[in-house]
């Protein structure tokens, strides 16, 4: 019998990649997923056909329940979120309420329905935000020291997930993603964000400058299409009530991730640094150990970086290439 997949989040980078992902490897998979009225369809362009999608705002519980209804699923990813650590110090109430509000919503609906999904919620290693030299490869087990709303709503996010599985027995896998980048990443985030400039500046749109923020900080970048495997294999092999690392295990400065992609533009291009684009407290160094992820799902991450990294550069020049078409 056919298993049905409820996406949250899947007009976004990640749900659609997921999307994508399980209809190419598990054809006998429903997929189900929600969007807003006003919800950018271009992710997920390619694959509408296939989908099932349901008007819903995860902070009207009234659309949720219904959703649940519907689609009655055996598999929830929860993907959906205000993802953006920068807004979120501008807009931390919005942000609770689309991370926090809304997975309470999530699951009391799965709660009063009496359905029984395996759910995996889509946590974040900023969670551990202020970490220390010597808690490097980072463990599920180091402390979480939040340095951003977004954060806070993250840990709630992934505490909820421990409290409702303890409370009601609800199967949910907490997967603490480390930073994944790739094709359709938005352009707010930094690997995007210098692709799409070197893509301007290689197709002649911009004169060849490319402005940064802080160069220092140090991130441990998966492919998203290596992430996306992990939550398959977080909800088909992961232990229900546990929380788990998703990373590469592998560390770049962002201004080491610049001169690759330099490289891989074949630009000569002037770096500027702008202010605009610090933040209030930034965290300085994640790199991730998912050691325990991968003893109980086998999961390891098979996309070199530069791969990633040259796909994103070649997304953003055959988009912008597109939009300049249209004009
Ligand atoms: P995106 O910002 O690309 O996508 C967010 C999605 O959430 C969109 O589909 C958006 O819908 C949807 N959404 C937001 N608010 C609501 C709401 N109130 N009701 C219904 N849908 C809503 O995020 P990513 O794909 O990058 O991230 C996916 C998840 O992974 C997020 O939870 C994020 O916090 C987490 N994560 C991401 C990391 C990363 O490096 N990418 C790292 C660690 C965790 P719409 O199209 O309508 O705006």
């Amino acid at each position: 019998m056919k298993k049905r997949a409820l996406i949250t989040g899947i007009t976004g980078f990640a749900g659609s990649h997921l999307a994508e992902f399980l209809l190419e490897n598990y054809p006998n998979i429903e997929i189900f997923g929600i969007s807003r009225w006003r919800s950018p369809k271009d992710n997920i362009l390619k694959i509408l056909d296939k989908l099932t999608l349901f008007e819903c705002d995860l902070t009207d519980f009234n659309s949720v329940l219904e959703t649940l209804k519907s689609s009655k699923p055996d598999y929830i990813f929860h993907l959906a979120a205000q993802s953006f650590v920068p807004t979120s110090w501008r807009m931390p109430v919005y942000t609770f309420n689309a991370n926090v509000i809304a997975q309470i919503n999530l699951f009391e609906a799965v709660r009063i329905l009496g359905l029984d999904p395996t759910i995996q919620i889509a946590c974040s290693s900023e969670e551990y935000g202020l970490v220390l030299e010597s808690e490097i490869p980072i463990k599920e087990t180091n402390p979480l020291r939040p340095l951003s709303p977004y954060a806070v709503s993250k840990v709630a996010q992934d505490y909820m997930g421990y409290q409702y599985f303890q409370s009601y027995g609800m199967k949910i896998v907490r997967t603490r993603g480390f930073n994944h980048t790739g094709p359709r990443r938005g352009e707010v985030f930094v690997v995007s964000n210098f692709a799409k400039q070197l893509a301007l500046i290689k197709l002649g749109y911009a004169p060849p400058v490319i402005k940064v923020g802080n160069l220092d900080a140090v991130r441990d970048f998966t492919d998203v299409r290596d992430m996306v495997r992990a939550y398959y294999l977080a909800v088909s092999r992961g232990k229900p009530g546990e929380v788990y690392n998703v990373a590469s295990g592998k560390g770049y400065s962002i201004r080491e991730v610049l001169d690759r992609l330099i490289r891989i533009s074949g630009l000569d291009v002037k770096v500027e640094r702008d202010p605009k684009r610090e933040r209030p407290s930034d965290v300085m160094r994640l790199v991730g150990d998912y050691s325990k992820f991968h003893k109980d799902t086998g999961w390891k991450p098979e996309i070199d970086f530069d791969t990633t990294l040259k796909d994103t550069f070649n997304y953003w020049v055959e988009k912008l290439q597109v939009v300049v078409k249209k004009r």
